[in-house]
């Protein structure tokens, strides 16, 4: 689409919906700016406001639509609010700001997908690139919008982006040269209504692939798996279970590719920088793009060994008392927060507990099997959590309003050989802006039990 002259609406205005509206006035768009919020609220919209876009606070009145051209919408705006209904009835293009990326796209995209591993594999494939002397550009749901960054990447370049389902919504012709799919399992529900169509969205992601392109599969997962027969792309798998006749998997403890009957053994699966089942998975899928993109595999096994892992993961932060700390603020949901504690071989207080996503935390308490002696409880979800845990038996749970308190009660309750685990299962917003800051405020925390 030309969009010069254009009149183009952008609903949201956080990191994303204001880049993408600074690339549309500088492509000679008219950008109108709606955000529910008020104008106090919002940050970093002066540059908007000096470049002249139209902005609207604390409503998305429908005269908005008047002679519209084109939505773009943020991951943080629902998909089915009153105006966008009343767009699609009126036959408005919707796309999301990675749609809008995409359009200016030189680079090949290699974009990863997953409910969990998302960052930890995106950082990982950037990281391989980089040590083999490669020119990316990391992007997307990591924290940079994609049309920010898209004009830095040449054709030879990559780019190299982590793509949500709240981004996959409203994709129109996003295509990338190699998509990844981690996993799928129940996220975000209340947003995407069924488990049906979560997964219908992340499978947009393969939508507009066609038989030059790639598709990095876990084999292990069977809903991912289970894509292949809908993919136009060259598929590969990887698996920690099954070795494969074709793909990366893990033979008597080593990774190892195999293709054409010959099997190239990469490095010992205990070698890995990054620890736990979870993170296995993700480094496998990181080398099958690396072999895809005939990556050395030296260097491939060289950055695997080296690379420790994205704050906030599994981040070991202190060693007090002989008690260790561990900040898991990025598990945002109950899975994830049960690979941590399964990741782990010593007994774990957890602390848990955050904004209500109505998700069912039974496995999540099953993981626990002898290993979390105690659980600490803040947030939202304190309630419906602890009633999940003592219908499995449970009992020794406490409760209580800051994570500040929560990390001393966890500190008290631990002996030697223990670790305070915070691995909330849930997202942050009921307490804090973001999950970077309930990780950063847990860290404080931590380090102020030493003094
Ligand atoms: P995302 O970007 O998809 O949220 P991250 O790499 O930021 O994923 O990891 C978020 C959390 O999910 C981590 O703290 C870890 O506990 C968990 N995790 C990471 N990789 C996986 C995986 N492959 N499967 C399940 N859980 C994972």
């Amino acid at each position: 689409m030309e969009l010069k002259g254009k009149n183009v609406l952008i609903l949201g205005l956080a990191r994303s919906g204001i880049a993408a509206a600074i690339e549309l006035i500088n492509l000679g768009a008219k950008v109108t700016a709606s955000d529910m919020k008020s104008k106090g609220e919002l940050k970093d919209i002066a540059a908007l406001e000096s470049k002249g876009a139209q902005l609207v606070f604390g409503e998305h009145p429908l005269s908005l639509l008047n002679g519209c051209d084109l939505i773009v919408l943020s991951p943080g705006v629902p998909s089915d609010i009153n105006i966008l209904d009343e767009a699609r009835k009126r036959d408005i293009p919707i796309i999301s700001e990675l749609e809008l990326g995409f359009w200016f796209a030189k680079a090949p995209i290699i974009a990863v997908t997953g409910t969990n591993g998302k960052t930890t594999t995106t950082t990982l494939i950037g990281e391989i690139f980089k040590n083999e002397g490669k020119n990316i550009t990391l992007a997307g749901n990591i924290g940079i919008p994609l049309v920010r960054e898209v004009e830095k990447a040449e054709a030879k370049d990559f780019l190299i982006v982590e793509v949500s389902s709240f981004q996959l919504e409203n994709i129109m012709h996003f295509k990338p040269k190699i998509s990844v799919i981690l996993n799928i399992s129940e996220d975000h529900l209340n947003r995407h209504k069924t488990f049906e169509n979560y997964i219908e969205t992340k499978a947009r992601i393969f939508e507009n692939q066609t038989e030059e392109d790639y598709a990095v599969l876990n084999y292990d997962d069977p809903i991912v798996r289970s894509f292949i027969k809908r993919i136009k792309a060259k598929t590969m798998f990887f698996s920690q279970k099954e070795e494969l006749s074709r793909g990366i998997y893990v033979k008597n403890g080593v990774i190892v590719i195999r293709e054409n009957g010959k099997i190239y053994p990469l490095l010992k699966a205990e070698e890995l920088g990054i620890k736990g089942s979870h993170n296995l998975e993700n480094a496998l899928a990181a080398a099958c793009v690396a072999w895809i993109c005939r990556i050395n595999l030296n260097n491939v096994a060289e950055t695997l060994k080296d690379f420790h892992g994205v704050e906030h993961r599994l981040e070991f932060v202190a060693e007090i008392g002989q008690v260790k700390f561990i900040n898991d603020s990025k598990a945002t949901n109950p899975h994830s927060a049960q690979k941590a504690i399964e990741a782990l071989n010593e007994p774990i207080v957890l602390i848990a507990g955050g904004y209500d996503k109505k998700s069912d935390y039974t496995d999540f308490i099953r993981a626990f099997s002898g290993k979390v002696k105690k659980l600490i409880l803040i947030g939202d979800t304190a309630d419906v959590i602890e009633d999940a845990a003592k219908k499995q038996g449970f009992y020794d749970i406490q409760k209580t309003d800051s994570l500040q308190q929560a990390v001393k009660l966890a500190y008290s309750a631990a002996t030697p050989g223990d670790v305070v685990l915070l691995s909330p299962a849930c997202a942050s917003w009921d307490m804090f802006e973001s999950f970077e800051e309930r990780g950063r405020i847990f860290k404080e925390a931590v380090y102020s039990l030493k003094t």
